[in-house]
């Protein structure tokens, strides 16, 4: 979930949420042999080319597939099975593949199978490396990148339990389609409707929140905070800064500091940690320890500003199949 996740799903997502026809839809499932009976596991395959040609950094090597073990297969079933009701029917009409990589530089992907047309299909690439990894580990290593420790007695940590990465991973790329599908937050306005400066209206997950997808509104930006980069190389602020920046967080209705950096992740954020604590019952703290002993912890989800947008969460949890997925 790096900068070339971003790069690939805010360039690959492509405009807005899609109101497609019912032969638009048909033709679409036709074309790409997808069948919406299938069980989502069973959508594993090979990595798109045009998605490995993403990975041309010559700072990395190129990734490559991966091939399922039987305990990862079980492990994939389970995550998929772990997604709020609307994940899974949304996936299940919307999914086209599910890709693992050895050797991604960042952890999940979600691009767009067919970005013209007005029915579109998804694919999710994740790093296989997460079915070795708890999510507190994963979460841990990423918070991690932002913040410069060497030398430091400090470290900073998310305690989220012992259960797998992959669903943590899962649940945050699931969200995106979800989002891109039932236009959760607005959508990306046109070159030609940026020019004119007309701004795209508000849903209710970013009113009051959100200026523009990476601009909160002034209450809740802050320089320092907004400086945090989650992807390689990116600029590290020294560790000794990681009490201002949660500080600062703390007074916020983001649930993550990724989830500050724009609209779409806040969603993707908020949506995997409230499904993690409140319905799985699994942790979130973030803990800043000093030679071993927690000198700052924050449980955003205990929040009231953070449960302030509870209602939001809603629409993920209702099974009335009469509701139209677009
Ligand atoms: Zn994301």
């Amino acid at each position: 979930m790096g900068l070339l996740l971003f790069l690939g799903a805010r360039s690959a997502l492509g405009q807005g949420s899609d109101s497609p026809s019912a032969v638009q839809r048909a033709e679409t499932v036709r074309r790409y042999e997808l069948d919406p009976t299938s069980s989502l596991e069973s959508r594993v395959r090979n990595t798109p080319s045009s998605i490995l040609k993403l990975f041309t950094d010559a700072k990395f090597s190129k990734p490559t597939d991966h091939a399922l073990t039987a305990e990862e297969r079980r492990k994939l079933s389970e995550a998929f099975a772990a997604l709020p009701p609307l994940h899974q029917r949304i996936l299940s009409e919307r999914l086209r593949s599910i890709n693992f990589l050895d050797g991604m530089p960042n952890t999940g992907l979600t691009s767009t199978v067919n970005p013209d047309e007005p029915y579109r299909l998804f694919d999710i690439t994740i790093r296989a490396g997460v079915f070795r990894e708890t999510a507190s580990q994963w979460l841990t290593e990423k918070e991690r990148s932002c913040f410069d420790a060497a030398g430091s007695p400090l470290s900073v940590s998310i305690e989220a339990g012992e259960t797998g990465a992959l669903v943590f991973v899962l649940l945050h790329e699931a969200t995106h389609i979800v989002d891109f599908c039932l236009g959760l937050t607005p959508p990306h306005p046109s070159e030609k409707e940026k020019r004119a400066e007309r701004n795209t209206s508000p849903t209710g997950f970013t009113r009051d929140v959100w200026s523009e997808n990476r601009v909160p509104v002034p209450a809740y930006r802050d320089p320092l905070r907004e400086s945090v980069r989650f992807y390689v190389g990116g600029k590290k602020l020294p560790i000794a800064r990681a009490e201002e920046v949660y500080t600062s967080l703390r007074r916020t209705p983001f649930v993550s500091l990724y989830g500050a950096s724009n609209w779409n992740d806040d969603l993707a954020e908020y949506a995997t940690v409230y499904h993690w604590t409140e319905v799985m019952k699994q942790p979130y703290r973030i803990v800043i320890r000093k030679e071993g002993h927690d000198t700052f912890v924050y449980e955003p989800m205990k929040s009231d500003l953070v449960r302030s947008r509870l209602d939001q969460m809603k629409r993920f949890y209702e099974t009335d199949p009469t509701i139209t997925v677009r």
